[in-house]
């Protein structure tokens, strides 16, 4: 592997898919990483002691300026989000996000970076398109005519046409890939922002730590989504970036599974049968959500592929493996 000195800047390096992709370029030979994060560094998921690690405010101009001073390339993977239940009641922290891409890419222009990429997502997509639990995939047009996410969803798609804008205006080269659910091991699980992958994952654990028989279900469970694990969301990453696509493109599995089927397989892992209690009231986001990959694969050959039921094994581990850490040390206290 040859060394490669040029800089590269991940914004949200301290987040699960962030701290994935430095892991990534250091793997590659990348020796100058600059990883930039509003939270203290050991709230970070991964940490790299050869990597300039920044603690940062990218709200804020002036940080963002020291955050891309002589970059090659600037990843935007920095954001205020969570799972359903965040983003259903923090529709303003979600747009506020708004201040992160802008000031970066203003930023970026002014570092005269190479290329920069932005992480924007499935909640860009008209809701309208969304009603049925057997959904038609959602192809890139139909983000138009404009019905987003209430809050994240808009600000996303807000984001991404100031991305086509710094393109279209100042030549600055953006690549947006718009992420479908993203899990794997490495994020976040517990506390309120975690996604259904983590929080099922964690309810069963937690299920059978205490001998309990019972499982709390958002929704009906006949909801259904698509979910990406990890690995490659962040080489899809790496080939939407290093492309010629201009315009956003979706990055997403297109298995598409209900929420009960999630259950199912997490069950079948943790080897348990739960009885469901579904609330109704809870955050349950759209009625159905699927990727459709003709795109990706025309253009780059590729789409992401691993099987639910391997990626949601390596999660459940990793979890199960945190939860009884964490119950060690409350018992020990
Ligand atoms: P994450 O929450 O783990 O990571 C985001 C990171 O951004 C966090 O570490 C957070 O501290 C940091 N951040 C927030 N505000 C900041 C600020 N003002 N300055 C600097 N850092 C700040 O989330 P993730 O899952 O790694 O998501 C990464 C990106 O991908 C986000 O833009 C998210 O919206 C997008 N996305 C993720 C998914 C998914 O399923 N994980 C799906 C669609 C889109």
């Amino acid at each position: 592997m040859t060394e490669d000195s040029r800089l590269i800047v991940v914004a949200g390096g301290g987040g699960f898919i962030g701290g994935y992709l430095v892991a990534e370029l250091r793997k590659r030979g990348f020796s100058q990483i600059r990883s930039v994060d509003i939270k203290p560094i050991d709230e970070w998921y991964q940490v790299f002691d050869d990597v300039e690690n920044l603690v940062m405010d990218l709200k804020r101009l002036d940080h963002c300026h020291t955050a891309c001073r002589d970059a090659w390339e600037v990843y935007n993977l920095a954001a205020d989000m969570g799972g359903m239940g965040f983003i259903e009641n923090n529709k303003a922290l979600c747009m506020l996000s708004v201040l992160i891409n802008t000031h970066l890419l203003e930023a970026a222009q002014a570092a005269k970076v190479e290329r920069f990429f932005y992480a924007s997502s499935a909640c860009v997509y008209n809701g309208e398109k969304q009603q049925e639990t057997d959904v038609t995939a959602l192809s890139e047009d139909d983000a138009y005519p404009a019905l987003a996410e209430d809050g994240y969803g808009w600000e996303k798609l807000f984001s991404e046409r100031m991305c086509r804008h710094f393109m279209e205006d100042f030549g600055m080269t953006t690549r947006v890939a718009r992420f479908h659910n993203v899990y794997g091991p490495l994020g976040t699980w517990d506390g309120g922002r975690e996604k259904a992958p983590a929080a099922i994952s964690r309810k069963v654990i937690e299920a059978v730590a205490r001998d309990g028989d019972e499982i709390e279900i958002w929704g009906d469970g006949e909801q259904t989504r698509s979910f990406m694990y990890i690995d490659d969301c962040i080489k899809g990453i790496d080939l939407i970036m290093h492309s010629d696509i201009i315009e956003p493109i979706n990055l997403g599995s297109s298995e598409l599974v209900s929420i009960n089927e999630l259950v199912d397989i997490v069950e079948q892992i943790a080897d348990v049968t739960l009885q469901r209690n579904y609330n109704l009231d809870a955050p349950k986001g759209v009625r159905g959500r699927n990727s459709d990959n003709t795109k990706i694969q025309g253009y780059l050959g590729w789409e992401p592929d691993t099987p639910l039921r391997d990626g949601m094994a390596a999660t459940y581990q990793w979890i199960r493996g945190e939860y009884l850490k964490r119950e060690e040390v409350s018992s020990d206290s």
